[in-house]
């Protein structure tokens, strides 16, 4: 891990990738510590999230967001220590978290910063289960899914970020929950140590159509798609009649240099009576704090569980996110930058 010298290693985007992105499609350099000025802190990032949609964010696609910037500090969300602070507000050792990007240190005058309670969890819990991906999880499967005891619940990527914390929920809410991951250390950690009902390896399956339809006799009452693709297909293929298909990400597309042909889905919405729809976890940001609170009750009882897969290094953060995109990643993705309560900033 890089030490503070008095400069801020920074990553910037440097172009845009045409498929899966490279190394060569970000540039790290080295910069002078940025000053804060009048009513501005200085933050000081401890850990960085690296996250799904940043590949969207980094295509020029149409999109729910403006691409990132070429040339500019990679956009990301992070974990960060006031070092410096010339608010009354904020004061040098507050732990917060904000979208200050792929950087060690970072000026902003506190717009979207927010303070974390230390004591509530690990501070790096803010940026996976007590953070976006758990809440995306938590909206995603409860307002989107609606899930009713019995029902079966299907869900891809499920040893990531959001998967498990769907799989736990719909545990919590009297669900029996299927989900699909590549390779068998995932499957076993979601059915031996998640406590899902049954796990699919999708690497290791020709048929994953039959492979669902055996997971799931009665069907699928709630899917929830953390993929798209060909795992998204198989899915459709086996709706209970009533099914909500709540679409969370496309994963498996977003890296194609072109789109995939995929089925017409009508069909099989119309076979099952079912119902598609698509979300973004910052529609339901009024009841955010609300969704924290609980899913912190179900961490603090033991109901909720979490993996994390920290990778050290700033200047990591381009390959680490590069085998996201490859599933390499077993739990939440992110780089640590510093150690927490590290040295006194060198002024
Ligand atoms: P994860 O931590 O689950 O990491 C991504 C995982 O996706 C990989 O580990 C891999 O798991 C799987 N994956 C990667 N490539 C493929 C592929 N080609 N085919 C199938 N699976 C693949 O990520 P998150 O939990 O953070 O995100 C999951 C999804 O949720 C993403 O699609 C993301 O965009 C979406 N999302 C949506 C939000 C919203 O508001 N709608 C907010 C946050 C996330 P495996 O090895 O099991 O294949």
């Amino acid at each position: 891990m890089a030490e503070n010298t008095g400069t801020n290693l920074q990553v910037l985007l440097a172009t845009r990738p045409t498929g899966y992105p490279e190394a060569e499609n970000f540039e790290v350099v080295e910069t002078p510590l940025p000053e804060p000025g009048p009513g501005e802190v200085l933050v000081r990032a401890l850990y960085l999230s690296l996250d799904p949609y940043m590949r969207h964010r980094i295509s020029d696609a149409r999109s729910y967001a403006p691409p990132a910037p070429l040339g500019e500090v990679m956009i990301g969300g992070i974990i960060g220590e006031v070092v410096a602070s010339h608010r009354p507000d904020w004061h040098e050792g507050d732990i917060v978290e904000g979208r200050l990007g792929w950087q060690q240190y970072a000026v902003s005058d506190g717009t979207g910063l927010t303070k974390i309670d230390p004591s509530l969890a690990p501070i790096s819990t803010a940026l996976g289960v007590l953070g976006m991906p758990g809440l995306t999880a938590y909206f995603g499967l409860l307002e989107v899914g609606r899930p009713r005891p019995g029902d079966t619940v299907l869900v891809s990527a499920a040893s990531g970020a959001v998967g498990a914390v769907v799989g736990q929920i719909a545990r919590i809410a009297g669900c029996r929950v299927v989900g699909i991951a590549g390779g068998a250390p995932k499957v076993g950690y979601i059915t031996d140590e998640l406590g899902f009902d049954a796990g699919i390896d999708y690497k290791a399956k020709s048929d994953l159509g039959a492979a669902i339809a055996q997971a799931c006799p009665d069907g699928v009452d709630v899917y929830f798609d953390n993929v798209g693709g060909a795992i998204a297909d198989a899915a459709l293929d086996n709706l209970a009649r009533g099914a909500r298909v709540a679409i969370c990400g496309t994963i498996s597309q977003s890296s194609l240099a072109a789109p995939e042909p995929g089925p017409r889905v009508q069909g099989k919405l119309m076979t099952a009576w079912a119902s598609m729809q698509a979300f973004n976890v910052f529609q339901f940001t009024d009841r955010h704090e609300l969704a924290r609170a609980r899913l912190a009750g179900w961490l603090d009882d033991g109901r909720l569980k979490y993996r994390e897969d920290i990778v050290d290094g700033l200047e990591n953060a381009p390959r680490a996110f590069i085998g996201l995109l490859r599933g390499e990643n077993f739990g939440k993705l992110m780089i640590k930058v510093a150690e927490p309560a590290g040295p006194p900033l060198a002024r």
